[in-house]
């Protein structure tokens, strides 16, 4: 297992004490218990900058290898690697062209030189540790060239990547200088992994903008492709892509909603609202989420519908992320003067339309918002899957609650039918799907959200590995690809 940051992060408390914080995050809950089960090698980064590899790996040793059934193997990065590697290309670069936001990328070619140089890194640690029978298995846009950059060190294991992100159309994404070596670089994996049918149609198309000799053969969520052009190395010329959509522990999630911790919250949560109707946002900062959209259309529907004024509340959490990117700091601004201006305009005695919180939360907090939400508004402006959406549906254990949901979410392929889609820029369509939803009778809620639970419960996060290692052909002989 091959990713940006290991699940677990070091910390250095003293000259030589340390201590480990274990990652959260979806991807580390659905891998973890698969690693316990099959064992293995995580290959990744710990965390923290400017360590040498064999001070990482005595650490981690100490604090996770001794007693665990799979070992974790860091890759040592500088300051100046997570600044051009992580910060630059991964998100000032690919985060923003992918979620068609090409305006705001910053084609630095320091940038693409330093991710280049780290994934090369990640390539070198794999080739150190890697048996010849490993399945190696890459996740995310950080990491595109480690095939390649494996290749290279001559190592043809089997190789496969899944993007947690959205792919562009070819559209936007031949706007990247480097759009040809990216395109390069992921012909070296065997198998690629997409969210959606969508990001599985626009990758094709990349393929057939750049060559002439495409040839595919579709079988149940995965094609097969054959590019015919010459100049391309022997093992570039045959690739599996799927579209295999992530998923979430559903069982956890609804056992976590039913503990106790989250049942005191969800009590001290509802005295709050005295019976109002609430509507939750839930989302880490970042432009691509569609908060200042979310916030004007909630002004929206407070102006056509004064009925609900006093009736009905946003309470929007965002969670920090990335704020040492300029483009999320300016993002804040504008949440906090559009949340303030919104606030200024409507509220009554007694009544505050939008609560803001700026903060992370525990899991058991998390699940008693979703609990005691009536209505959650998802509306990012592109989003490769969006868990809280699941997650929402996943808590809602007595079935009584509305998810609007954006249709450029990738979960929109999956619960599309039930949710209330709304395209986030068509402020008052969202306006009245808010409206519809506060008057939703409670039949066609359960039923809708009893239709969305099933669908996330039959297809877990741990159905969502075992398809990803079946489809990628984990289990079969590594051969190399020529
Ligand atoms: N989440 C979290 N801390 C919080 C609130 C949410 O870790 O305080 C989690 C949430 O449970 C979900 C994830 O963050 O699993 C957000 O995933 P999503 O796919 O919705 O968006 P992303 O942040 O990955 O773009």
């Amino acid at each position: 297992m091959v990713s940006n940051r290991l699940p677990v992060s070091l910390e250095r408390t003293g000259d030589d004490t340390w201590r480990t914080h274990p990652a959260a995050g979806g991807l580390v809950s659905a891998l973890d218990p698969v690693m316990r089960r099959r064992g293995g090698v995580w290959v990744g980064w710990p965390g923290i900058a400017d360590e040498t590899t064999d001070t990482l790996r005595d650490v981690l040793d100490t604090h996770h290898n001794a007693d665990s059934a799979y070992r974790l193997e860091p890759v040592a990065l500088t300051a100046q690697d997570i600044a051009g590697f992580y910060e630059g290309f991964s998100n000032e670069v690919i985060w923003p062209l992918f979620h068609n936001r090409f305006t705001a990328c910053r084609f630095e070619p320091e940038y693409w030189q330093v991710y280049q140089q780290v994934n090369r890194e990640f390539a070198r640690r794999i080739n150190e540790v890697a048996r010849a029978d490993d399945f190696i298995w890459v996740h995310d846009y950080h990491l595109v060239n480690v095939a390649d950059e494996l290749r290279a060190l001559g190592l043809y294991n089997r190789s496969s990547f899944f993007q947690h992100i959205p792919f562009p159309t070819a559209d936007i994404f031949c706007n990247l200088p480097w759009w040809r070596e990216i395109v390069y670089a992921l012909l070296s994996y065997d198998f690629i992994g997409l969210q959606t049918v969508t990001d599985r149609v626009n990758l094709l198309d990349v393929l057939t903008t750049l060559f002439d000799h495409v040839e595919t053969t579709a079988d149940d969520d995965c094609v097969d492709v054959e590019i015919g052009d010459a100049g391309l190395e022997p093992h570039q010329h045959r690739l599996r892509i799927g579209t295999l959509p992530i998923s979430i522990d559903y069982d956890h999630i609804a056992e976590l909603a039913g503990s106790r911790r989250t049942a005191e919250y969800i009590e001290r949560f509802r005295e709050g609202w005295h019976g109002r109707t609430v509507m939750l946002g839930v989302d880490r900062l970042d432009y691509t989420k569609g908060l200042p959209e979310k916030l004007e259309a909630f002004r929206e529907a407070l102006t056509r519908y004064p009925e609900l004024r006093t009736r009905i509340s946003l309470q929007q959490h965002v969670i920090p992320s990335r704020q040492q990117v300029p483009q999320y700091a300016e993002q804040k601004e504008q949440i906090e003067r559009l949340v303030g201006e919104i606030n200024g305009e409507f509220t009554e005695s007694g009544w505050v339309p939008i609560h803001y919180i700026f903060h992370s939360m525990e899991p058991a907090e998390l699940m008693a918002h979703y609990q005691v939400a009536d209505i959650a508004l998802v509306t990012p402006l592109k989003d490769g899957m969006n868990l809280v959406a699941k997650e929402y549906c996943a808590a809602t254990r007595d079935n009584n609650g509305v998810l609007i949901l954006s249709e450029f979410a990738g979960a929109a392929a999956e619960l599309g039918d039930h949710a209330l889609l709304v395209n986030p820029h068509d402020v008052i369509a969202t306006a009245e799907r808010i409206h519809e939803a506060y008057y939703m009778d409670r039949a066609e809620r359960q039923s809708r959200m009893q239709a969305m639970r099933e669908i996330i419960q039959a297809h877990n996060a741990f159905d969502w590995v075992e398809d990803f290692l079946r489809a990628a052909g984990a289990n079969s002989t590594n051969l190399q690809k020529q």
